[in-house]
């Protein structure tokens, strides 16, 4: 059969997988074939998720942010609707190391400042100053002009420097891994940013949109939590997507790594290691900025220069399961997060069988432990033994916990996570108008506009769409 189209989409993370799938309902009343190339020899790209020991353990992302509707949106197309699991509703809360102790952030804590007053003057994550300082946000003006602003400086700004390194530092930081000094504030905290301009004050702006919110005037009631996951874990929607994928016209490749991509008369070359070239109209790619440059660098100065300046930090996911009665310890969070100045190896610990109820059997404590990120690249070289031995060492302290984990399993992400840093919007528009040079290729992923599952979901649908859009045209 003669095929109207013949697309690739390389990389088979969840931005790859889903590309797919929306290529093939945009593409479901034409002849075509589409052929997915991902170099391990599993999809899912960071998604992994394994039962291991009766529990269900995840060594990458656990949760789908609810507030962006893209992961849902897909969900519900997928009927996956049934299998969300929502977290626990009575341990919705973070906790913060200081000084070798957790303790809670207060209630109304949005990520980097209070929406209620009252609980923050009283915690003791910070001094009397420091919370002074941060409430001079209610008084202090906005800043209209004026270059790009770190998440630092438009910390410190606002909220002063305490807040900065005992909060926002391994908040924010923990979500990227990476330099608060660096990380572009308009690129990872935007809200926040906005918050300023529109309300004067970023605390104000919060009170306001709590108060709305509570009052029923704001956007309608939040059907789940803040995050949720699916019966199975995140790899349940990796599976899904394979699943609703499966067709004649489609084939997915593992142990495929593309080794180049060459513009032809007719469209563009895609050769696969050890394979001869394949011929391809039009070709989506899906994969973190270090893994761009490598493949498509070559084909334009400007492309290659932005992409490379867009690092990707590194990070390890240690699972670990202990017996529950190691610990006394009562366990009413979901987690913390650890500031750069204590001094840990882990940067934050996430308590998943607390988190998703029934991951593990009763008597069992499932524990995650997060280390790496571009404030501890060298923890990438220590051995697997090391790795167990630190995250153990510094969760034990912290949790007193006795004795060792019964069952430990860990996965290590090399330049998966691109850094959002200063000037991070300049390059953006300097890859979209190099992509204008380069007809029927086509970039999606992690690295331009949001890390997170919807924002990779959102991002693959958009560039499917654009794709489709130019290949019915010709
Ligand atoms: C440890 C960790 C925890 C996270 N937690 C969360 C969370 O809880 N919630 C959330 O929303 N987000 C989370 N994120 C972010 C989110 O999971 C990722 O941004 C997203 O999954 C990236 O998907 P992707 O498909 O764009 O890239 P990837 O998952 O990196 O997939 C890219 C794929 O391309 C393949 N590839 C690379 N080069 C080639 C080549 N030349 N040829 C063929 N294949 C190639 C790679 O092998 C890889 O499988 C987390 C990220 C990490 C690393």
């Amino acid at each position: 059969m003669t095929m109207d189209y013949r697309v690739a989409v390389v990389g088979g993370g969840i931005s790859g997988l889903s590309a797919a799938y929306y290529l093939s309902r945009y593409f479901a009343d034409s002849k075509f074939s589409l052929e997915l190339f991902e170099a391990r020899p599993r999809l899912g790209g960071v998604i992994e998720t394994v039962t291991r020991d009766g529990c269900l353990m995840e060594g990458g992302p656990d949760s789908i942010f609810t507030a962006k509707d893209d992961a849902l949106a897909l969900i519900r197309d997928l009927g996956l609707q049934s299998k969300i699991v929502e977290t626990d509703s009575e341990r919705r809360r973070s906790l913060i190391a200081t000084e070798g102790e957790l303790h809670p952030l207060p209630p109304g804590f949005v990520m980097l400042a209070p929406s209620e007053i009252l609980p923050f003057a009283s915690t003791e994550l910070l001094s009397t100053k420091g919370k002074l300082r941060t409430l001079m946000d209610l008084f202090i003006g906005p800043r209209f002009y004026g270059d790009e602003e770190s998440v630092s400086s438009f910390i410190e700004r606002r909220f002063g420097r305490e807040i900065l390194l005992k909060i926002v530092q391994p908040m924010v930081g923990g979500i990227y891994v990476g330099d608060v000094e660096k990380l572009s504030a308009e690129c990872t905290i935007p809200q926040f940013v906005e918050l300023e301009r529109t309300s004067g004050s970023v605390i104000a702006g919060l009170i306001g949109r709590r108060s709305k919110n509570l009052s029923g005037n704001g956007v309608s009631g939040a059907r789940y939590g803040m995050f949720v996951s699916l019966e199975g874990g995140i790899g349940a929607l990796v599976d899904a997507l394979v699943e609703a994928t499966r067709s004649e016209q489609i084939q997915l490749h593992t142990s495929a790594l593309v080794k180049s991509i060459n513009r032809t008369e007719s469209g563009w070359a895609l050769t696969v290691e050890g394979q001869a070239a394949k011929q391809f109209d039009s070709i989506l790619l899906c994969l973190p900025s270090h893994d761009l440059v490598d493949l498509v660098g070559d084909l334009d100065a400007d492309l290659s220069e932005a992409l490379s300046e867009i690092p990707c930090a590194s990070s390890i996911v240690v699972n670990l399961l202990y017996d529950r009665n190691q610990s006394d310890y009562d366990f009413d969070a979901f987690g913390f997060v650890v500031p750069a100045t204590e001094d840990t190896s882990i940067i934050a610990g996430s308590f998943s069988s607390v988190k998703y109820k029934g991951r593990c059997p009763e008597d069992k404590l499932m524990l995650r432990a997060f280390l790496g990120g571009v404030l501890d690249e060298e923890i990438m070289n220590c051995s697997d033994d090391e790795i167990f031995d630190r995250a153990h060492r510094d969760l034990a302290r912290f949790l007193n916990i006795k004795g060792k984990p019964v069952s430990t399993w860990l996965r290590r992400w090399t330049h998966s996570m691109p850094q959002y840093q200063l000037g991070h919007k300049r390059r953006v528009r300097q890859i979209s108008a190099s992509m204008q040079r380069l007809p029927g290729l086509y970039l999606a992923g992690n690295s331009f506009s949001g890390v997170g599952i919807p924002d990779c979901i959102a991002s693959a649908r958009t560039s499917a769409e654009k794709l489709v859009a130019f290949m019915k045209a010709r």
